[in-house]
């Protein structure tokens, strides 16, 4: 089994393929135990939070600290003294620290596994999962919905599923309301991909949703404020990671009644909900007409263009795991493909570039990275 190749992620069109299906059995390295790391926060925090553990710990836990003490009694450095500690570091050591020394090819060097408030996975963890061959939350995501669109039948009712569950990420009782778009036709299909608020999104039995990103928040003191006190800042988390300070965080009631979307489906559906409606409402202005791919995440194909001509959104942090992403989903297609990211992202330079570095040969001269007010400009020049 060979390692990642770490520097190269532009090498294999599928992400990941390099690792040979894992890195396991790889001697431990920064960038290898940075990844291992990223796997068991992810795993640990979907189940409990990441707040309190104790011995014995699960077992992928138990193999990422022996792994994080032998590399640092290689290095020179103290090692961790227990799992918590270790998690700790996740929080305040990127990937560009002397410890992981991950290449800025492939992680900005300032992103950490877990939220500095939130005390959770960050994007960047979920997305560096679904970089592993397994395909991670992204892939969950996927298989989901395409359970999903089995369970529907037939097209429409698959897109009204998708688009509700796009749109409900936190489901509170009174949004069970024929006026706010629930329909139980549309309920009996989705509802077994929601799962009680957990503990750990609870501060004084109550819960906080970030209005612009429609998911969960927290204060960084866990505690309740009062209605309309609360604005998003530095002293605040919300999952979507990037949403406008300043903002009032909206309290939820009665939490034990409310459901949540799972966790994939809010990271890979519900986050790029707003560049994709955003991006589609361009075509339609621009009046392209347009379907989608199947199997796609947010993949649609332009029907009356005269060349083949593809969309795909994201709303990704990690340039580079999004080029190895969508890298895997184009091959082996020969389609332009206009990759679509939010302004606050794909709008800068070194982030476009990053993409672009990244991308394998074969794609990037058919490949643009654009933002959906440039979208049109885009397929106007082609
Ligand atoms: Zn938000």
């Amino acid at each position: 089994m060979r390692p990642r190749d770490f520097t190269a992620p532009r090498a294999s069109s599928r992400p990941g393929a390099a690792a040979g299906g894992s890195s396991a059995g790889v001697r431990g390295t920064g960038p290898e135990l940075f990844c291992q790391l990223a796997r068991v926060v992810a795993r640990l925090a979907g189940r409990q939070g990441l707040r309190s553990f104790t011995l014995p710990y699960p077992l992928a836990a138990q193999l990422a600290l022996d792994r994080a003490v032998l590399h640092c009694l290689e290095i020179g450095q103290a090692p961790p003294r227990s799992l918590p500690e270790l998690l700790e570091w996740c929080r305040h050591r990127s990937a560009g620290d002397p410890l992981f020394q991950v290449p800025r090819s492939l992680i900005t060097p300032e992103a950490t596994l877990v939220h500095r408030v939130g005390l959770l996975p960050t994007r960047t963890c979920l997305e560096l999962t679904s970089w592993d061959p397994g395909g991670g939350e992204e892939e969950e995501a996927r298989r989901m919905l395409d359970d999903l669109a089995t369970r529907c039948g037939h097209e429409e009712l698959y897109r009204r599923c998708r688009q509700f569950l796009a749109h409900h990420p936190v489901m509170r009782q009174e949004d069970r309301d024929p006026r706010r778009g629930w329909r139980p036709a549309v309920w009996s299909r989705v509802k077994s991909l929601y799962e009680p608020l957990p503990e750990y999104l609870k501060v004084d039995g109550l819960a906080l949703q970030c209005p612009a990103c429609d998911l969960p928040a927290l204060p960084s003191s866990r505690k309740a404020p009062a209605p309309g006190q609360l604005l998003s800042g530095p002293d605040t988390w919300c999952e979507g990671e990037h949403c406008p300070h300043g903002l009032p965080l909206e309290l939820v009631r009665a939490p034990e009644q409310v459901l949540l979307l799972r966790r994939p489906l809010r990271a890979f559906l519900t986050l790029p909900r707003a560049v994709e409606a955003a991006a589609l409402d361009a075509l339609r202005e621009a009046e392209m007409d347009f379907e989608p791919l199947p199997g796609g995440l947010g993949a649609y194909r332009l029907t009356n263009s005269h060349e083949n001509c593809v969309i795909r959104v994201y709303d990704r942090v990690q340039p580079a795991l999004l080029a190895a992403r969508y890298a895997s989903e184009a091959a082996p297609s020969t389609d332009r493909t206009l990759v679509v990211g939010p302004e606050r992202l794909a709008g800068f330079p070194g982030y476009r570039s990053a993409f672009i570095s990244a991308l394998p040969d074969f794609l990037s001269d058919r490949t643009v990275l654009t933002t959906p007010s440039a979208l049109v400009n885009h397929l106007s020049d082609s």
